[in-house]
């Protein structure tokens, strides 16, 4: 019979889209253009992935820095967001860390080459292999030729190992912000052993500098906050700092000379080092984890206290866990203001003009409405 075998061939056509998930999501179309509603498609998990309904993304500002293409790496359309909080809806048969029901999440990269010296070290954020992590968003798929897309959408599938287990009694909103703001904040303040007692200067008060407050005020540290804007005292005092440095006050940095053990410096905008390696004591660390343009380095406030400045960038998922499971203990999570996707071109507008404490958070039951 002709007809059944023409019925099965039109069935197997119809069946191939099914194995892929078209799904809501917000993208920039072009480098510097706004955002708007956009549709991709997510693939069915495999037998080692898991799907994840998204719950909420976190805003960061990287989001702007590749929105904008300032990296000069951008794939457009562009779905931004890799602080992603969700829960498992599918998991694939040979998924073993989690199963449907599981909040979980997933932060800036979904993949690496897992054979590079970092990626056996559990720093896949280093990873040596061809084209560096898979990011969670503007990378193409390993061994593939797709575009990788963020948080702005409704759903994801990730590989099991390059997802996180969110602990119970964190709110899932203001937990979102930790898997990149938190992470890049907590895994300097480990790697250069801030220990109960130290001193430790955070500069700048923003999405980073606020959880850093609270991270290394957790770890027993005593916090100062360095910041151009005298109107965050208050906020400074709240999140748990002891001190309150006015960074444009000279008078004020001079007293605060040689006194800090460790500087985390989380200023995105262009700044010159000098002013937070003076705040060190001899052997004391300064640390960036921002990106900002190139600005001069003096070599005469490193030498003169045997100073060391060094970078970091968030952190390898084994200490993604071991920093959510620390923030699921100390009750830990970032402040946010949660807003539906439709705001988000205005919310990229006021980060830009530091208008927000501390976290923009979209929630993503507005783009399944
Ligand atoms: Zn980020
Ligand atoms: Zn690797």
């Amino acid at each position: 019979m002709p007809t059944t075998p023409s019925r099965r061939t039109r069935r197997t056509q119809l069946a191939e889209p099914e194995q892929e998930l078209t799904t809501p999501a917000w993208a920039a179309p072009a480098s510097r253009a706004p955002l708007a509603p956009f549709t991709i498609r997510r693939r069915q998990p495999g037998p080692h992935e898991v799907l994840i309904d998204i719950l909420y993304c976190g805003v960061c500002h990287t989001d702007i820095h590749q929105v904008r293409d300032e990296w000069r790496r951008g794939v457009f359309p562009m779905v931004p967001g890799h602080e992603i909080v969700g829960r498992v809806a599918r998991a694939g048969e040979a998924v073993t860390r989690w199963k449907a029901g599981d909040t979980v999440g997933v932060g800036c990269f979904v993949d690496s080459c897992r054979e590079c010296t970092a990626c056996r070290a559990g720093e896949e954020q280093y990873c040596e292999g061809e084209g560096g992590p898979t990011w969670t968003y503007g990378s193409t798929e390993r061994g593939g030729t797709a575009p990788t897309y963020g948080g702005y959408s409704t759903r994801i599938t990730v590989d099991e190992a390059y997802v996180v287990g969110i602990p119970k009694g964190l709110p899932a909103a203001a937990a979102a912000p930790l898997l990149c703001a938190g992470i890049t904040t907590y895994s300097p303040l480990r790697h250069f052993g801030v220990q109960k007692g130290d001193r430790v200067a955070v500069v700048g008060l923003g999405g980073l500098g606020h959880v850093a407050v609270k991270l290394a005020r957790a770890m027993g540290a005593r916090v100062a906050v360095v910041s151009h804007s005298p109107a965050k005292r208050d906020d400074a005092t709240r999140l748990g700092a002891e001190e309150f440095i006015t960074a444009r006050n000279a008078a004020d940095l001079g007293r605060q000379a040689g006194r800090f053990d460790l500087v985390l410096d989380t200023v995105s905008a262009r700044h010159e080092y000098d002013t937070g390696l003076e705040l060190l004591r001899r052997d004391g660390t300064m640390v960036l984890v921002g990106l900002p343009e190139p600005a001069p380095l003096e070599a005469r406030p490193l030498i003169a206290r045997r100073r060391r400045l060094a970078g970091s960038m968030i952190g390898g998922i084994r200490e993604t866990q071991e920093m959510l499971d620390f923030c699921g203990r100390e009750g830990v999570t970032a402040d946010v203001e949660i807003i539906p996707i439709q705001q988000i071109n205005e919310a990229y507008e006021r980060m830009l003009r530091s208008d927000v404490r501390y976290r923009f958070v979209i929630d993503l039951a507005s783009l399944k409405a």
